[in-house]
């Protein structure tokens, strides 16, 4: 048997200066730690041989696929505000792309797969710890369903990386609609190419946009396109409680998916200003800076894709302006949508949005957990006696106060107590990644070479919405002593 990728490659058509042609360097023994069949089959791909040990080198960047024509993707970026003119690919290698079973075109990349000429001084290759980690945290997000990009193995390399200590090498497959970043119209704008920005944009358009194609000014469009896109992902986050921890503009997509988990969380106790990466010292990225932190971003797209608004300079920046205008309302429209189905509103009213603030700022005060108040409260809805949401509140009484008002605002409803709670339990999860959780498994796997924990605790986040009465330990907040308050970048 051997392994054949159905390869139909399309970003490696594009002009030499969009990318490094490099292969990924061998590496010694290859082990397949885990498959994610269900994603295998969707891209075309038969499990079973990526399951053989030719699978496994393929998946460790040892050999390449026939059809492939890979590729290291080059990019500029913000990097914590400060401009980098060239970043790229240092340590992920695109293999090509492939057809999914839906029509979509997916990148299929490896990340950890060896220098390239985009390494600078890093080595190119990734730790066990940040590859299990991603693979956790995005098939969680693509669960929850959020738009991310996806994880579709994870190999050990049968090498050691050198970090604070010598740990595990390991190669992650990431699987993405693309892997097109802000970053990317950065590296062709500090460079004033403006045809290369066109046909980046062109690209774009017929990739991610094709309900553009025929549009009277398609840049605008699709510059107005992609701020929708993350304008509702970045609302998407907050009502899960996710931190990004590193939202660089090489690090925010243009199809509008999550990508680059670095040293990302989940909030366990609701505070808008948690940060959790270790890098971040002047939360920037904070949980409630987010929405922010994106427009930033977006604002840096839009001054790439100025000279294509045509020739008078004023009037391409007010069109920018006007389209990036429309970012606080998507998201706010997003954001207090979600919200008012957190709470179990099936229709708005005045007051609705102020109902909500006072439940979140009790919350916060009262250092109640985010996941669990939300599932709890929708179990508040089916019957008034379950007390476990307002368990969550340090000072009880602070929810008891809230939650007549909301019995008298849910009473103007005609739905019935059932039909609420499982509205509600359909969007707010009961399993989300939990920090303390994603850290013991990466000690098991780093330490004694033990992948059950992972393997239980990817399982357990393939269904967040159900109840899993043999798991429900997982959907605990951290004790005291198992907090983590802080993760690390994932070099
Ligand atoms: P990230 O923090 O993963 O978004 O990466 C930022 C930039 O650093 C990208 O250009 C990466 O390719 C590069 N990079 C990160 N880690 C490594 C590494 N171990 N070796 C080479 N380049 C790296
Ligand atoms: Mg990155």
């Amino acid at each position: 048997m051997t392994v054949h990728f159905p390869f139909q490659n399309s970003y490696s058509a594009l002009p030499d200066s969009f990318f490094a042609r490099v292969a990924p360097t061998p590496v010694a023994a290859p082990r397949l730690i885990k498959l994610n069949r269900p994603l295998a089959v969707q891209l075309g791909l038969d499990p079973d041989v990526l399951e053989t040990p030719e699978g496994a080198e393929i998946l460790a960047g040892k050999t390449v696929p026939a059809g492939a024509d890979p590729i290291a993707m080059a990019y500029a970026g913000h990097q914590f505000g400060q401009f980098v003119p060239q970043l790229g690919d240092g340590r992920a290698v695109l293999l090509g792309e492939v057809i999914d079973k839906d029509g979509i075109r997916r990148d299929i990349q490896l990340k950890g797969s060896g220098p390239t000429p985009f390494s600078r001084r890093g080595d190119g290759r990734a730790a066990l710890g940040p590859v299990l980690r991603e693979y956790i945290v995005s098939e969680a997000m693509f669960a929850l369903g959020i738009p991310t990009t996806r994880s579709l193995a994870a190999v050990v390399t049968g090498e050691h990386v050198i970090r604070e200590t010598a740990l595990p090498g390991a190669v992650l497959t990431r699987v993405a609609s693309s892997h097109i970043r802000v970053g990317t119209f950065q590296f062709f704008a500090v460079r004033r190419d403006t045809d290369a920005i066109r046909r980046l944009a062109d690209h774009v358009i017929a990739r991610h946009y094709p309900e553009l194609l025929g549009a009277e000014r398609p840049y605008h469009a699709l510059l107005g396109g992609v701020v929708a896109r993350q304008a509702d992902l970045v609302a998407r986050w907050l009502l899960v409680g996710f931190i990004h921890g590193v939202m660089n503009t090489d690090n925010s997509s243009i199809s509008g998916e999550t990508i680059d988990y670095g040293p990302c969380a989940f909030m366990d106790a609701y505070n808008p200003a948690q940060v959790f990466s270790s890098i971040d010292e002047m939360g920037r990225y904070a949980y409630a800076n987010q929405p922010r932190i994106a427009l930033w971003n977006l604002t840096r797209l839009a001054e790439c894709l100025l000279p294509l608004f045509g020739e008078e300079q004023e009037k391409a920046v007010a069109d920018a302006q006007d389209i990036l205008g429309a970012f606080s309302e998507t998201f706010s429209d997003a954001y207090q949508a979600g919200l008012r189905k957190k709470i179990g509103l099936f229709t708005e009213r005045d007051g609705d949005d102020a109902l909500i603030q006072d439940l979140l700022d009790a919350m916060a005060k009262n250092q109640a957990d985010f996941t669990l108040t939300f599932r709890k409260l929708g179990d508040a809805a089916g019957d008034p006696a379950a007390d476990d949401a307002r368990a969550q509140f340090m000072d009880p009484a602070a929810f008891d106060e809230w939650a007549r008002r909301w019995h008298e605002r849910t009473a103007l409803e005609p739905q019935s107590a059932a039909e609420r709670q499982a509205a509600m339990h359909a969007v707010n999860p009961i399993f989300i990644p939990r920090n303390h959780r994603i850290e013991a498994v990466i000690q098991a796997a780093v330490n004694d070479d033990n992948y059950a924990p992972f393997e239980e605790l990817v399982k357990v986040l393939s269904k967040p919405f159900d109840d899993q009465p043999d798991y429900a330990a997982y959907a605990d907040p951290p004790l005291p002593d198992q907090r983590v308050l802080q993760t690390f970048c994932g070099t």
